[in-house]
């Protein structure tokens, strides 16, 4: 990404309230999170292949905090019981879909979860995007969204909607649809809540 493409988008998001911060690497925001997030603090983990690679929750828990991530669950009763927790957690970490020059956060979920943390909940959330989730406008966030993020995660999930098979998104009404909740954060009031972490790899899907 080069940095006049992120002046516009850090520019685009300070107008919206949101601080965004660069990284070079996924083990910069690794040691920024383990410098910010307070040992004293329960975490709640947003599923997401970015947070994964980083290992997140691992190093979290082995230095103490209480995390928060259904990763962790050994069933569905103890994922759910986990989900819940996470909203009232301290902190809350996630990637995202996608992220536009613009200024908006974009996400699609299966059960909620993870957009009703990033909308209310935790008082401070970190969003984690790969260089690769960054698109011009809300249009082509949606599209991305749909056709690239849908049927992978639905793939990943072992849910078969339409779009696993032919690559992009149909709009279905499958029993198997994976991306129930579309969420697009267009601001803030609180300017320490949300922060979004721009990392110049190519992060999830
Ligand atoms: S609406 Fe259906 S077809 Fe489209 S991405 Fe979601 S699950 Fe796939």
């Amino acid at each position: 990404m080069n940095t006049e493409r992120f002046n516009k988008l850090k520019e685009n998001f300070k107008n919206r309230n949101i601080d965004v911060k660069y990284f070079d690497s996924l083990d910069d925001v690794k040691l920024y999170l383990l410098n910010t997030v307070p040992l004293e603090c329960k975490v709640g983990i947003g599923h997401s292949g970015t947070l994964q690679k980083m290992n997140i929750t691992n190093l979290l828990i082995q230095r103490g905090n209480v995390v928060y991530d259904k990763e962790l669950a050994k069933n569905k009763d103890e994922s759910k019981a986990i989900k819940k927790e996470a909203l009232l957690s301290d902190w809350y970490i996630s990637g995202s879909n996608a992220v536009t020059v613009d200024g908006r956060i974009i996400n699609v979920d299966h059960s909620g979860n993870r957009v009703a943390a990033i909308t209310f909940g935790p008082d401070k959330v970190v969003i984690v995007v790969g260089v690769n989730k960054v698109v011009d406008t809300v249009e082509e966030g949606v599209k991305r969204v749909k056709n690239i993020a849908g049927p992978l995660n639905a793939k990943r999930a072992g849910y078969n909607p339409p779009c696993v098979e032919l690559n992009k998104c149909v709009d279905c009404s499958s029993k198997e649809r994976v991306c129930n909740y579309l969420s697009i954060v267009e601001g803030q009031t609180d300017c320490n809540r949300i922060k979004l972490c721009i990392v110049n790899e190519e992060c999830g899907f």
